[in-house]
């Protein structure tokens, strides 16, 4: 027997509808790629977003073709982001700092129909338009610019686009929950990348789940600038959230830069933010330099990469800003635990509620974790037996986009590639990825702990450590080190600092100092670059 109750899909189309509804003054504020900014709001958002729709109709768009964009994050973004998926094609986000050759692999992979893009990334576009001859219109997400459409009859224009739709249209009808909604590709450091296609239903629950008190905490009072970019992952599903709960938002375009984004915190007010690691570095750095202070800001998602305890008892005790860290990925669309505490744990002495703080956190429900050996045997969730982290859950991949990239689950489980303790309430710590940690004379060695000691050095802003082949040990920790400007150090020193902080064989070997570390297309720190050119260092020992 079914229960008898309303059987209505859960569609990407009903948040901008509900927002444009009932919040529909609420602002988005987005800065321009070309300069100045634009105030609008989810009624206007809405509007434009089904008159896209209805060009995309018009057009000939049929149910789930790809629609691309290549773009950051900005009002015309976030219409895309509810015209594609309402209209029931897939929106396939491309993330821009993509080497052309991945670009081009991944926008024939997924054959891309339209390809919308900003100003920042007409180069590229000029680069690769020949390349892609399944791309039926490139279109520039600008109004029309008569010089530009002089020099390049192939370009259309966004607000022409939008314009060549019907006023009063409709979202489609018979559009099933389980349908494709968007298509995010892995940054694929190694191997070609491989897309992950959510679907209206993961993405509404993963939206549902992530506005909850224990993880992101959402709510109509919030004023969000989310710094992760809607390029990759839906940046952090925040431009679903947002509009879920009808929270201001504020889209900060191309200027990712400490300056920038403190002036946007302070002017519109903004109370919650979510970025990688290295965004964070930026920021701290430009209001160690100014001055300034964060007096709206209350928390931050911080995630992507581990996030190091200096930077959360820096934005804890300098500026009044809580972090919540996070792991997730791309396969998790992404969000796999937020660490929060629990009641029991309000009790605690500071010290002890500021030590569970550092973790990953805890899986919200409809994520489930397990640690396995290398035989896939379940290990314990004692907090300390760490092994292979495996998920399953409502938003978790089943398989990869046209299969290719293989079959990612293990017996119902999707392996994770990190390595990680569990504890019985499920508090987890990531160790490493399963590609970086050392294993040195047998034993493990974890990167993540070595840098996160790294950059509470004063004198260091950025921090890595790669696995470096060793004649007797195999591998031998080396790090390389970003000095903080205008400030130096000694490798005695250094070593030094690990001293009685960390057992004395897992001290690096050798200290390497650059002038800065290469980062891939989310802002991680690219380990097998630094393999590459570091990994013999120490085999003349
Ligand atoms: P890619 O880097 O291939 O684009 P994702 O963006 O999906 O992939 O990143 C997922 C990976 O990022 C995780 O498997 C994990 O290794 C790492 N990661 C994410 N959040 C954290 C965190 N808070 N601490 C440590 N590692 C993290």
């Amino acid at each position: 027997m079914h229960g008898l109750m309303m059987d209505r899909q859960l569609l990407i189309s009903a948040l901008i509808d509900h927002a444009g509804k009932y919040h529909g003054d609420t602002e988005v504020v987005s800065v321009n790629t070309t300069g100045g900014e634009t105030r609008t709001n989810y009624a206007t958002i809405r509007e434009r977003a089904l008159k896209l729709a209805s060009a995309f109709e018009k057009r000939g768009m049929k149910k789930s073709d790809r629609i691309a964009t290549l773009a950051w994050n900005n009002h015309r973004h976030l219409e895309l982001y509810y015209a594609i998926s309402g209209q029931g094609l897939v929106c396939h986000t491309i993330n821009p700092r993509l080497h052309p050759e991945q670009l081009i692999y991944i926008a024939t992979h997924a054959e891309d129909r339209i390809l919308f893009f900003d100003q920042t990334f007409l180069p590229i576009i000029e680069g690769v338009r020949e390349k892609l001859p399944g791309i039926e219109a490139f279109v520039l997400m600008e109004p029309r610019n008569v010089e530009l459409a002089e020099r390049l009859p192939w370009l259309e224009f966004y607000e022409d686009f939008v314009d060549s739709g019907n006023d009063g249209h409709a979202w489609p009808d018979g559009l099933d929950e389980r349908d494709a909604s968007s298509l995010c590709y892995t940054s694929g450091t190694t191997g070609n990348p491989k897309g992950v296609l959510y679907s209206h239903r993961s993405t509404l629950i993963h939206a549902m789940m992530s506005i909850s008190p224990d993880v992101m905490n959402f709510s109509a009072r919030d004023c969000l600038l989310p710094v992760v970019p809607m390029f990759h992952v839906n940046a952090w599903g925040m431009a679903y959230a947002a509009p879920m709960v009808g929270a201001k938002l504020v889209l900060p375009g191309p200027g990712l830069d400490g300056k920038s984004l403190v002036n946007l915190y302070n002017r519109e007010k903004v109370t919650m933010s979510a970025g990688v690691p290295t965004i964070w570095q930026g920021l701290i750095a430009h209001l160690e330099a100014t001055g300034e202070k964060l007096p709206y800001l209350q928390r931050t998602v911080v995630g992507g990469s581990a996030c190091p305890p200096a930077m959360i008892e820096k934005f804890r005790k300098d500026y009044d800003v809580e972090v919540l860290h996070a792991w997730g990925m791309t396969e998790l669309s992404p969000l796999g635990t937020v660490n929060n505490l629990k009641n029991k744990h309000l009790a605690l002495p500071e010290a002890e509620q500021l030590q569970m703080r550092l973790g990953q956190g805890r899986p919200p429900f409809g994520i489930e974790l397990g640690v396995f050996d290398d035989d896939d045997n379940l290990l314990p969730n004692d907090g300390e037996t760490q092994g292979n982290l495996y998920c399953r859950g409502f938003w978790v991949i089943n398989q990869y986009f046209r299969g290719d990239g293989g079959d990612p689950l293990h017996d119902g489980w999707f392996p994770t590639g990190d390595v990680a303790t569990l504890d019985e309430d499920g508090n987890m710590v990531i160790r490493d990825r399963s590609k970086d940690i050392i294993k040195s004379g047998g034993e493990w060695i974890s990167t993540v702990d070595l840098e996160n000691l790294a950059v509470s050095h004063p004198a260091i802003a950025q921090a890595a450590v790669i696995a470096a082949r060793h004649p007797k040990w195999d591998e031998r920790p080396l790090l390389i080190v970003v000095p903080k400007a205008g400030q130096s150090f000694s490798e005695d020193d250094m070593k030094a600092f690990y001293d009685g902080k960390v057992a004395k064989w897992w001290i690096p070997d050798t200290v390497v100092t650059v002038d800065a570390l290469p980062l891939g297309a989310t802002g991680k720190i690219l380990k097998n670059v630094l393999r590459e050119k570091f990994g013999d260092a120490l085999m003349g020992n």
